[in-house]
């Protein structure tokens, strides 16, 4: 065969494969394919001016290229079992602490080295989330920031490069099983290997659902997030970002007992488009670059919807809401807190004559029009409570844009070794539905190569 080990895909969890691969057994030959462009050719055409919507691009350069859906991201590396995937179900909580610590060293490695790292340990803001219905999760957060995140991903590929055969532009279309291994077929044509991982991530769930099928592989599927963006004045939260950075705050509703938790918080940071599958949702970035700071903190504020059966459409109930906002403000739509809890929708004029200024560029609307009552409410109840760990949360000037969605995606059954039904078939990352992070999804990459790396 022409190669040992195929990847599909290049984002966290197929970069940390191949560099796992490249460092244990120089001697295989691997190839990746990537649906995406390189790095330096990923460019956004959003600027707030010419273009101030998505254009739907294809590939889209926020979720398709080198460096996956995280190369522009805010680079935050969650240390922790407690959130971001459920990789310890599979290889043990030890393993999976100990991967993502050996991730975190080879980003130092390749740039990364003078970031930060927090801690929730020994804080007093623990205490003072318990006396407010709140919980704060236990973990330790690397925050490279979008910058540095580029640089050790530019880094990671100069070094691989002389190494691996990339193909950019080439998505696989499918995969087919051969004697001894596998059959990639793409956009060029089709490759053979006799191990082959698949890290398509969160782009790729449609994809990853259709070949699980063909393959007979088994999936299930259960849960979306859903809820919204929240962007307030920096100070109102730097007693906790300054200590903690990246929070992660759950709260449980009065009304309907539902958890509403904190998520992806980017203090200083600004507020994004997200492009998944064309649906246009939020999201946020924040820079180390202290002239990129702005003068606001943004978080997502996410409510868990898991569905029993008949129903197995999780993400297309998630989608279907999106679609909503998209239909009422052509994208993203944003509305002050003061105007919701008044029942009516914000305005040009009001968002103008906000004392906090928006950072992304969405069109003022209705929240409550798009998002169910019973998840708005719970968000609500939330804010509130926040209100008293951080007073100022619940100003009406506060923003929220709608709709954040977290699509997961459906979990394939795989065993311990996170291979599949089909021998030397592995499948890892977010694509897998075992991941839902930066840290999760580059530790399931590095865990694959070495079992591949003992076992070839
Ligand atoms: C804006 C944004 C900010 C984020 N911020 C953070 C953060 O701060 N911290 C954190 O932990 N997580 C964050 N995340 C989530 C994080 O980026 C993902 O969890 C992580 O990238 C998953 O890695 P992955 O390798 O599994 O998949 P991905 O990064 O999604 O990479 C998959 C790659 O596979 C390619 N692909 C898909 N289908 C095919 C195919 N058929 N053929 C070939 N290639 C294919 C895609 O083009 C993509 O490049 C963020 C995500 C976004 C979108």
């Amino acid at each position: 065969m022409k190669y040992d080990v195929i990847i599909i895909g290049a984002g966290p969890g197929g970069i940390f494969s191949a560099y796992e691969l490249m460092q244990k057994r120089p001697d295989l030959k691997i190839a990746v394919f990537e649906e995406g462009n390189p790095l330096e050719k990923r460019h956004c055409p959003i600027d707030g001016k010419k273009v101030k919507s998505c254009i739907g691009c294809k590939p889209c350069s926020i979720m398709n290229g080198f460096g996956g859906a995280g190369a522009f991201s805010d680079g935050k590396y969650n240390i922790t079992n407690d959130f971001g995937g459920t990789l310890y179900e599979y290889i043990g909580r030890e393993k999976a602490l100990e991967l993502m610590h050996y991730v975190d060293d080879i980003n130092m490695e390749h740039g990364g080295a003078g970031t930060r790292i927090f801690s929730t340990a020994g804080t007093a803001f623990k205490k003072l989330c318990i006396q407010n219905r709140l919980t704060l999760l236990d973990a330790s957060v690397r925050h490279l920031g979008t910058d540095i995140n580029y640089v050790v991903l530019k880094n990671l590929y100069a070094e691989l490069e002389p190494h691996v055969d990339f193909f950019f532009r080439t998505p696989v279309e499918r995969i087919e099983v051969i004697q001894d291994g596998y059959r990639v077929w793409h956009a060029d044509g089709e490759d053979e290997a006799s191990r082959c991982i698949v890290s398509v991530g969160r782009s790729g769930s449609k994809w990853m659902e259709r070949v699980c099928g063909e393959l007979g592989i088994g999936t299930r599927s259960n849960r979306v997030d859903l809820g919204v963006r929240v962007e307030i004045p920096a100070t109102i939260f730097s007693h906790i970002t300054d200590e903690l950075y990246e929070s992660k705050i759950v709260y449980r509703t009065h009304k309907f007992e539902d958890n509403v938790r904190t998520f992806c918080m980017n203090p200083n940071g600004i507020v994004v488009n997200e492009n998944t599958n064309g649906i246009v949702t939020v999201n946020g970035h924040s820079f180390e670059d202290p002239e990129k700071k702005t003068e606001n903190t943004n978080f997502a504020l996410l409510v868990a919807k898991h569905f029993s059966l008949p129903f197995r459409d999780s993400n297309g109930y998630g989608e279907s809401i999106a679609r909503l906002s998209n239909m009422l403000g052509g994208g993203v739509i944003v509305q002050r807190f003061g105007d919701l809890e008044r029942g009516r929708r914000s305005t040009e004029r009001r968002i103008e004559e906000c004392t906090v200024r928006p950072t992304l560029a969405a069109t003022p609307g209705d929240l409550s029009l798009v998002l169910p009552k019973r998840l708005l409410d719970g968000i609500i109840e939330m804010i509130y409570a926040l209100d008293k760990i951080a007073p100022g949360v619940a100003n009406d000037d506060t923003l929220l844009y709608g709709v954040e969605v977290k699509f997961y995606n459906m979990e394939v059954k795989l065993d311990e070794n996170l291979e599949s039904c089909h021998p030397g078939l592995y499948i890892i990352g977010d694509g897998s539905g075992v991941t839902h992070s930066l840290s999760h999804a580059s530790a399931s990459g590095v865990y694959v190569a070495d079992r591949i790396a003992d076992t070839m």
